[in-house]
C-alpha cells in the first residue's frame, strides 16, 4: 500500500504572519498516520520559522524550488545546502510555471533532483502537458519523456523516493480538473515508464501524485484511482480548512 502525499503548494502567496497563522491551525491537526503524509510548499522567506514551528508534528515544510550548486556566485538563487540547513524535507522540481517564467528545462529539473538526493531532499518533480500537446495527442510521449529525463542518472532506491507529481497544464489554477479516468490514465503510464526504467518492484512503490484544481469537492474521487498517490495542490491548500480537509482525504 502506497501512502498517500498531500502537498500544498502556495506559489507567490502570503505574508510572513499569514504562514504562521496557518501552521498554528493546521500542524497539530495533522493525522500522525502511515496512510497519508502532509506537506507545506512554503516561499524562500518563511521556510525557517515553519521549519521551526512544525517540530514535533506530522506537517513537513518543502522549497518550491533551489538551484542545483552547493554555494557560489548565483545572486538570487538559494541552494540544497541552505535548505538541509533549516531543515526542510522536500523541494518542488520543475513546476510548470517554472518551466513557463523562469526557463526551468528538463535537464535543470535533472541537474537539481541529483543535487536534492545529494543533500538527502526528497524532490517533488512535476511534468505535465499543455493544453496545445494534449489536444494533439502528445501527452503522454511528452510526459514520458519528461519523466525518462528527470529521472535520468538516479539510482532505484532514489527514484523509489521521488514524489512525481503530474499536473497538467491546463489544469493548474483554472479550475477545470482532468477527469479521475483521464488522470489515472496518465499517472498509470508514468509507473509503467518508471518501471521501464528500473523495475516492477520501484514502480509499485514510487508516489504519483496528481495537481491542478484538485479541491475538497473532488479529492476523494481522484484518490479513490489507482495510480493517483496523492495531490500537488495550490489554490485549495492556502486555507487551513480546506487544506485538513484534503488531507483527511488522504487517511
Ligand atoms: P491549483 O495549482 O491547485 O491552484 O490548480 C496546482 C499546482 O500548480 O500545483
Amino acid at each position: 500500500m502506497r501512502k498517500k502525499v498531500i502537498a500544498g503548494n502556495w506559489k507567490m502567496n502570503k505574508v510572513l504572519s499569514e504562514a504562521n497563522q496557518f501552521v498554528d491551525d493546521v500542524a497539530g491537526k495533522v493525522p500522525n498516520s502511515d496512510n497519508v503524509e502532509a506537506i507545506v510548499c512554503a516561499p524562500f522567506p518563511f521556510l525557517a520559522t515553519l521549519v521551526e514551528k512544525t517540530k514535533g508534528t506530522s506537517l513537513k515544510v518543502s522549497a518550491q524550488n533551489m538551484h542545483f550548486e552547493d554555494n557560489g556566485a548565483f545572486t538570487g538563487e538559494v541552494s540544497p545546502v541552505m535548505l538541509k540547513d533549516l531543515g526542510v524535507t522536500h523541494v518542488v522540481l520543475g513546476h510548470s510555471e517554472r518551466r513557463e517564467y523562469f526557463a526551468e528545462t528538463d535537464e535543470t529539473v535533472n541537474k537539481k533532483a541529483h543535487a536534492a538526493f545529494k543533500h538527502d531532499l526528497t524532490p517533488i518533480v512535476c511534468v505535465g502537458e499543455t493544453l496545445e500537446q494534449r489536444e494533439a495527442n502528445e501527452t503522454k510521449g511528452l510526459v514520458e519523456s519528461q519523466v525518462k529525463r528527470a529521472l535520468d542518472g538516479l539510482s532505484d532506491d532514489q527514484i523509489t523516493q521521488t514524489i512525481i507529481a503530474y499536473e497538467p497544464v491546463w489544469a493548474i489554477g483554472t479550475g477545470k480538473t482532468a477527469s479521475s479516468e483521464d488522470a489515472n490514465e496518465v499517472c498509470s503510464h508514468i509507473r509503467n515508464v518508471v518501471k521501464e526504467i528500473t523495475s516492477e518492484a520501484v514502480a509499485e512503490k514510487v508516489v504519483i501524485q496528481y495537481g491542478g484544481s484538485v479541491k475538497p469537492t473532488n479529492v476523494d474521487e481522484l484518490l479513490a484511482q489507482s495510480d493517483i498517490d496523492g495531490a500537488l495542490v495550490g489554490g485549495a491548500s492556502l486555507e487551513a480548512e480546506s487544506f485538513l480537509q484534503l488531507v483527511e482525504a488522504g487517511v
